[in-house]
């Protein structure tokens, strides 16, 4: 077994998509410790820095000490506490919908939910961009699986118009996670409608930055629960916590209940996780600045990126990717960044398609601008404009 590992290993090896982890000795917030080096930290997804708030940290102790660290059981047998359950209201309430549902992580809420809602005789069609575990989740369900062209209307419609399958089901991320722009849902949503299909939508990265009160797309769109009937956020994001949840119709979330397999057969998050959720929901929907914070930063980065020539991509959200064709480059890249005391993702196939490795730059809250301004200067050192390998 070993030999045949190896060689797959050292393959991916020579390919220059090698993944290793960083050791990182400190919390998450806008700078971490990686060996001894402290470096400002742009690629994390706590887009409003509330993975390390102390009221939410506080919320998360208290209850430990109330409940213990452990749930002891999935929700459906004894591990579903009553903390699991206001959570489950205020979300509701945040997202407009009449129900909400947690599961443990959005990985398996978005597995959990198109099995549940699909089968054999149906057609999931999804945006070619979306993340892994909704086209996971779309392969297991033994429907058809199908991906449109990104965000293309006319695609879409037509491949609705050539399905009879019994459910169609039209998936897509709201915002999507590795080029940060968003999906045209509202006309998504009259297309769904039109042809009978239903909408599911993943807005993993829009929750806590879109929206005045931090609602998402959804929000910004002011799209309802017909329009959109299957509303999938996480919490491990702007959050700042850990989980997920789904957000719909009373006769969705019973549904779930009774059917997604990843809901059922696993282990109820912590209820402290639950209880630091909700003092996060709080701080989320309130401080509006982080959001305005955030729209500043990103202003500032775009304005200061085209300055130097340094190639963007068509986002206005905390997502920023810089898109460098060559794999191979774009580790030297992150590797001198890194040097210059800068953490950014480099991010490579299969991640994204062959040939569109990138960097992925991501604010927070949490930034100052001066922070700003020296990761500018260092991507300037990087030569980052005269490659010149933007998407046009
Ligand atoms: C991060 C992410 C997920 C997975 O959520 P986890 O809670 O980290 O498992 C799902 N969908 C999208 C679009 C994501 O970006």
């Amino acid at each position: 077994m070993d030999a045949l590992l190896q060689a797959q290993l050292d393959q991916r090896r020579s390919e220059h998509l090698y993944r290793t982890r960083l050791n990182v000795a400190s919390g998450c917030s806008s700078t971490l410790k990686v060996d001894g080096q402290s470096l400002v930290n742009f690629c994390s997804n706590d887009y409003l820095g509330l993975a390390g708030h102390p009221e939410i940290s506080h919320a998360l102790k208290k209850a430990a000490d109330q409940y213990g660290t452990g749930s002891g059981a999935s929700h459906l047998i004894s591990g579903h506490s009553e903390v699991h359950q206001a959570l489950e209201q205020q979300l509701a309430d945040f997202t407009g919908r009449p129900r909400a549902l947690l599961y443990s992580t959005g990985y398996m809420a978005n597995m959990g939910a198109i099995n549940a809602l699909v089968g054999r005789h149906d057609l999931v069609l999804q945006d070619q961009l979306n993340h892994a575990s909704l086209l996971d989740g779309g392969h297991l369900s033994r429907a058809t699986s199908q991906r449109y062209k990104h965000a293309d209307l006319g695609n879409l419609q037509q491949r609705l118009e050539q399905s009879n399958a019994a459910r169609k089901l039209i998936v897509t991320d709201g915002v999507f996670s590795m080029d940060g722009d968003l999906a045209p849902l509202k006309e998504i949503s009259t297309l769904a409608e039109k042809n009978n299909a239903w909408l599911m939508v993943d807005d993993a990265h829009g929750f806590g930055v879109l929206g005045n009160q931090g609602g998402g797309l959804v929000e910004a769109l002011n799209l309802s629960p017909e329009q959109v009937p299957v509303l999938v956020g996480t919490l491990g994001k702007s959050f700042g916590t850990f989980g997920a949840f789904v957000a719909g119709s009373e006769a969705l979330i019973e549904t779930l209940i009774q059917f997604s397999r990843s809901y059922i057969y696993t282990t109820a998050m912590p209820p402290a996780i639950a209880a630091a959720t909700l003092a996060s929901l709080k701080i989320l929907r309130e401080e509006t600045w982080r959001r305005e914070k955030l729209i500043k930063l990103v202003a500032q980065f775009r304005q200061g990126a085209e300055q130097i020539g340094v190639p963007l991509m068509d986002s206005s959200t905390p997502i920023q990717p810089v898109l460098i064709n060559d794999d191979q480059k774009v580790m030297q890249v992150s590797l001198a960044l890194r040097e210059q005391g800068f953490l950014v993702g480099a991010i490579r196939p299969p991640t994204v398609p062959v040939g569109s490795g990138r960097l992925r730059i991501t604010f927070t809250a949490d930034h100052s601008e001066e922070q700003v301004e020296r990761l500018l200067s260092a991507l300037d050192s990087c030569g980052l404009s005269s490659s010149r390998t933007g998407p046009n």
